[in-house]
């Protein structure tokens, strides 16, 4: 089969993930493709295909004759799509870019918006109508791996060694980790198929941390608050006065780090800010929350021990320390990307990754391109030449 085959039939699938959700998966629509990926690889030949009671699909490709003793490399994807658009009634399409918009239907993908689309001239790309996302994140990185399978079984004289998948629900919401099965899981080493454009390799993320201050004010009536009333609401807004104002989101790229303040909520009596901290540097990243605390302590000093009260907490780190040891891992891939005409890039992520988790729980995992572009939007594309380059890539790693 081919892989833009496989892909169509995968993103006709609907199988949004949902925040909102207590269950595993967070939704039930994801089984039913969980059971198609299983059957594909079952019918391949693949031994122990399973989809768990969490929906997440395993199966192992042993080696070939004489290359048992060399390390298992794992592949993982996630099957379900962003809930932040639409993935219902994908009506996915083929178009051969001669430059310039393309009119998608319901909405024109610009040039001028999306300069980058320009490298794609005289290619096949795959379109939404312009109503859905398109789903390549991370059905590509699925049909890559299952199409990469079904090569390597279907060519008993390509020698490989041991390939162990596996396919996750919930990623989108953040839960893509939580009930990774390792010990079903059984290679070391793995590498997460979810990034964007061709050539995308990608092993560095943020340091991440969730801060919540509350500011205890005291409330007494207006008419007679004079001297007694400390009024939370404007206390919070001092706070936010002074922080550092150029270190935010909007004023940040590359490795650079931030502070978000994401909501904030109160009224005379109490106020609560919530904020993210971000960097890649694990150093800097303590010293940005160590700044959050001196900042509260100062507030402290000139409105009474006790008014702000900081919670931080480590949501997530870095990959790199986890994966330079094993640089092997990245020197294969930028390999495997050069054999199949791609040109490696590497990229730090501005945020977090299942990958990360994985590689702090002992398996390093970073993470390769799907070669899709415009995730989790309607103008969501993949380049047809991307899809099957990647199963080329793959099916390189393995050999
Ligand atoms: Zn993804």
């Amino acid at each position: 089969m081919k892989v833009l085959d496989r892909f169509l039939n995968y993103v006709s699938f609907s199988t949004a993930s949902d925040e909102s959700s207590d269950t595993v998966p967070s939704t039930e629509r994801q089984r039913a493709l969980a059971a198609r990926i299983a059957h594909e690889l079952e019918v391949m030949g693949l031994s122990d295909v399973a989809v768990d009671g969490f929906g997440y699909v395993y199966a192992y490709l042993p080696a070939t004759a004489g290359r048992e003793g060399d390390e298992a490399i794992g592949f993982v994807a996630h099957m379900d799509t962003s809930p932040a658009v639409s993935g219902e009634n994908v009506k996915a399409r083929i178009v051969k870019y001669e430059g310039g918009d393309i009119d998608l239907g319901a909405a024109v993908l610009r040039e001028a918006e999306f300069p980058f689309i320009s490298r794609y001239k005289g290619q096949e790309l795959v379109v939404t109508d312009g109503t859905t996302l398109l789903g390549a994140d991370d059905k590509a990185g699925v049909a890559e791996i299952v199409s990469a399978c079904e090569y390597l079984a279907f060519h008993p004289d390509v020698s490989h060694r041991a390939v162990a998948v596996c396919i996750t629900p919930d990623e989108e919401i953040g839960r893509g980790a939580d009930h990774f099965d390792y010990s079903r899981f059984k290679a070391k080493k793995a590498y997460t198929v979810d990034g964007g454009e061709l050539g995308e390799i990608e092993y560095e993320n943020f340091n991440a941390a969730a801060v919540r201050i509350t500011v205890h004010g005291i409330n007494i009536h207006p008419g007679s608050a004079k001297n007694k009333m400390k009024n939370a609401v404007l206390m919070a807004a001092e706070l936010i006065n002074r922080m550092p104002a150029a270190e935010t989101p909007a004023h940040t790229e590359g490795y650079e780090g931030f502070y978000h303040i994401t909501d904030i909520s109160g009224d005379e009596s109490q106020a609560v800010i919530n904020m993210i901290v971000r960097d890649h540097d694990r150093e800097r990243f303590e010293r940005r929350k160590e700044f959050v605390e001196k900042l509260c302590a100062y507030m402290n000093s000139v409105y009474g021990e006790g008014t702000f009260v900081a919670d931080i907490t480590d949501t997530y780190y870095n990959m790199k320390e986890k994966i330079l040891p094993h640089m092997e891992l990245i020197e294969k891939a930028k390999a495997a990307m050069r054999s199949a005409g791609a040109q490696p890039v590497i990229v730090p992520i501005r945020g977090g990754t299942d990958g990360a988790r994985l590689s702090w729980e002992g398996l390093p995992c970073p993470n390769l391109s799907t070669g899709g572009a415009n995730f989790h939007s309607i103008f969501e594309f993949i380049p047809v030449e991307s899809l099957e380059k990647m199963r080329d890539v793959l099916v390189y790693l393995a050999r």
